[in-house]
Formats: C-alpha cells, sequence, structure tokens
C-alpha cells in the first residue's frame, strides 16, 4: 500500500511516497517556481538526491515530473503509476465546509471552489494541485485533508469570537486553528511513547516553528487551540503579529496611510519576530544576535517565549491541568532556550525541567526533558504531518 502525499502552494508542491505497511517514505521532493522562470525540481530516494531546473510551467507539468521520477527505471521507487493507491492533500483552510478528511469527489470539489476565499494564498494552490494530480490518476482515490480537521472537537464557547452572532451565521467567523494534522500526531505519538491510553491524558502540544500554535488536547480531542479563522492569531510568529489589539492595528494604518489589504499584508508578513526584532524571522539568526548583545533580538525571544508560557497556563486551566506537555516543529524541536524559558518558573504547575535533557536533546527522535521530580511529562517530539495526511487518506478511501 503505498501513499503520495502532496502539499501545493501557489508556486510550488512538496510530495512525499509513503509505503503504509511500514510507514516510511520511499521518496519525497519539491518543485520550485512552478509557472516562473528557474523552475528547480528536487527528488531524493534511496540515499540519493536529484535537482535539476527544469521549466514548469504548471502544476500539471510538476505533477507529470514527479511521477516520472518515481517511475523512473534508474532511480524510481515504484515500477508504474499503479502502485500509487491514493494520494493525499494538504488543504490549509476548510471553513464549516468539511469537519473531516474528505473523499475527492465533484461536489468537493465544488465546494473547495466556494470556500477558496478563505486562504486566497492557499486553498487555490490546493484545488490547482488536485487537478493536477487527477489529470494524471483519475481513477486513483484522492482525499482533502485540512490543516483544521483536528480542531473541530473544540466547544462552541472556545471556537466562538464575541462577534455579532449573525456575523458567525452569515460568514462562518470563527476560530478555526491550522497545524491540526501535526498536533493530532504529536500527541497520539506522546501517548504511545507513555504507553497511555490518550483518553485519558490531559496533553498540551506547542507547535514552534515558523507558523506557531498551541492546543489543548483533553482525551485525544482538541478543546482549544491559539491560531483562529486563520494562522495569524496566538503567539507572535517568524513574521506574523500573533494577538493584538486590533484598534492598535487601525491605528498604525490610519497613521502609515494603509488600507486594510495593505494593514493585514504588514500583520502577517512584517511582524512578528521580524519586526520586533529588527534581525530576522529565524531563531538561530535571533539567538546568535542576542547573544553579541542585540537588545531587540532578546526581546522578540522574550516576547515568544512568554507568550508560549501564557498559553500553556490558559490551556493548563482549561485543561483543568496537565500530564503532558509537548514541543514539536523547527523551534520546539531544536530550541532548548526557548523551551526553557517558557517553562521557567511553572513548578506550580508540577512543571519542571531537566536542564541537562533539555540541552542534550538528540535531534529526530522522542526525547523526555523534564526533570526526575516533574509531575509533568515534557516531551520533544519531531513532527510527521505528511504520515498523518498518507493515514487519514487510507482510512477516508477505505485503503486499509
Ligand atoms: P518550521 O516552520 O517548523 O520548519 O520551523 C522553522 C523555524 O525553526 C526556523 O525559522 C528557525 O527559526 C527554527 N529552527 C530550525 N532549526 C533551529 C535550531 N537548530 N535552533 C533554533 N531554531 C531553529
Amino acid at each position: 500500500m503505498k501513499i503520495l502525499v502532496i502539499n501545493s502552494g501557489s508556486s510550488s508542491l512538496k510530495y512525499q511516497l509513503i509505503d503504509m505497511e511500514t510507514e516510511n517514505v520511499l521518496a519525497k521532493g519539491l518543485c520550485e517556481r512552478i509557472g516562473i522562470e528557474n523552475s528547480n525540481f528536487i527528488y531524493k530516494a534511496n540515499g540519493v538526491t536529484i535537482e535539476k531546473q527544469i521549466d514548469m510551467p504548471s502544476h500539471k507539468v510538476a505533477v507529470k515530473l514527479v511521477l516520472d521520477q518515481l517511475t523512473d527505471p534508474q532511480v524510481g521507487v515504484i515500477s508504474s503509476m499503479s502502485e500509487i493507491d491514493g494520494v493525499g492533500h494538504r488543504v490549509v483552510a476548510s471553513g464549516e465546509a468539511f469537519k473531516k478528511p474528505t473523499l475527492v469527489t465533484k461536489q468537493a470539489m465544488q465546494l473547495m471552489e466556494e470556500i477558496k476565499d478563505l486562504a486566497p494564498l492557499h486553498n487555490p494552490a490546493a484545488i490547482v494541485g488536485v487537478n493536477a494530480c487527477l489529470a494524471q490518476m483519475p481513477d486513483t482515490p484522492m482525499v482533502l485533508v485540512f490543516d483544521t480537521g483536528f480542531h473541530f472537537t473544540m466547544p462552541d464557547y472556545a471556537y466562538m469570537y464575541a462577534v455579532d452572532y449573525k456575523h458567525y451565521e452569515k460568514y462562518k467567523i470563527r476560530r478555526y486553528g491550522a497545524h491540526g494534522t501535526s498536533h493530532k500526531f504529536v500527541a497520539e505519538e506522546a501517548a504511545k511513547y507513555l504507553g497511555k491510553d490518550i483518553s485519558q491524558l490531559k496533553i498540551i502540544t506547542c507547535h514552534l516553528g515558523n507558523g506557531s500554535s498551541i492546543s489543548a488536547v483533553k482525551g485525544g480531542k482538541c478543546i482549544d487551540t491559539s491560531m483562529g479563522f486563520t494562522p495569524l492569531a496566538g503567539v507572535p510568529m517568524g513574521t506574523r503579529s500573533g494577538d493584538i489589539d486590533y484598534a492598535a492595528a487601525e491605528y498604525i494604518a490610519r497613521k502609515e496611510g494603509m488600507n486594510v489589504s495593505q494593514m493585514l499584508t504588514y500583520l502577517n508578513k512584517q511582524c512578528g519576530m521580524l519586526g520586533v526584532s529588527g534581525v530576522s524571522s529565524d531563531f538561530r539568526d535571533l539567538t546568535a544576535a542576542a547573544e553579541q548583545g542585540n537588545y531587540r533580538a532578546q526581546l522578540a525571544l522574550n516576547m515568544f517565549a512568554y507568550a508560549t508560557k501564557k498559553y500553556i497556563g490558559a490551556y493548563a486551566a482549561a485543561l483543568n491541568g496537565v500530564d503532558v506537555i509537548v514541543f514539536t516543529a523547527g523551534i520546539g524541536e531544536n530550541d532548548n532556550n526557548i523551551r526553557a524559558a517558557a517553562l521557567k518558573d511553572m513548578e506550580y504547575l508540577g512543571v519542571k525541567l531537566d536542564p541537562k535533557a533539555n540541552n542534550n536533546c538528540p535531534r529526530g527522535t522522542i526525547a523526555e526533558i523534564q526533570a526526575a521530580d516533574s509531575a509533568v511529562k515534557v516531551l520533544v517530539i519531531p513532527t510527521n504531518e505528511e504520515l498523518v495526511i498518507a493515514r487519514e487518506t487510507m482510512r477516508e478511501a477505505n485503503l486499509a
């Protein structure tokens, strides 16, 4: 059983072919600059990397190239396309139209068209990606897997915004969250690792990367998450502001002569760590600058750690305690300073880090970093969103 996972961006397409018997990645890669000059194709399999500059005027051409490479007699990993049993497509936004992974049908794609302005940079790309795959593999079952899917178990009082209710009814304005596949994966991995039944656990999952979100997971179900209607909300991120008083944004817009759309671009692209530090959105650069005494870089890092701490505190309250805190994604998995700062002074919650374990955390594997006398387990777990998409595809397409 082999599942192809596709993550389409407006000018890119990431792919992984996963063997579901072993859950090993057989091949993976990236098509960059689709529809732009100097398109770049990357393919990795069996320890070999192939990179070539090749014209990719459309996603359809990119998908054809991927399939040709996967079935190539020299470097391919399958002998024909018929070995691909299903295709899972990552989709950023679902609105309330899709509350779970959904088989690609004409009707589902019509609905996708109707909700595409919920994520104008991402959802149209997913539609293009699905159509490009259908053109090459019309008889292969395909499944839409949404970043929001895991969060639909939130209670109404957690997902509602205190706006005029008619705007919820009319436009479905509410919290949807994001990174759902990652939160689900690491919560389930945590339970498995600890040998506990997930239905008995209260877990706070911290997906800290270029985009960051934190979720409260009770009995395996999400009960709250920090991102909102879009991935702009929550903790401050690489270039996104995170939570902000909208009156402050309006004040800046008025003073700087920005319209609403310009303001949103500003909040998404020029704020966060980059905006505060003036140095970079990348935590490695920020750490290096802070070590050189750069006040604003240190301030940005402090703000990020403090915001993370506040969400952990809030979610411990929402969960009525916490058994496990999980860190994942680029920063969560690699940045020991952020983990330590976010969990500092949390003994009241039963959270105590082992500084040695935290500082020497091995990469690419699950690690426990709490002190021996910590009541709460603290785990670092590498995320694997593609595997969740592949598993959901198998389930939804009845391929198991
Ligand atoms: P992601 O979006 O999950 O790929 O995470 C990307 C972010 O992780 C980068 O922008 C970096 O800020 C951060 N990151 C990656 N590796 C490290 C590292 N070794 N130390 C600190 N931060 C890292």
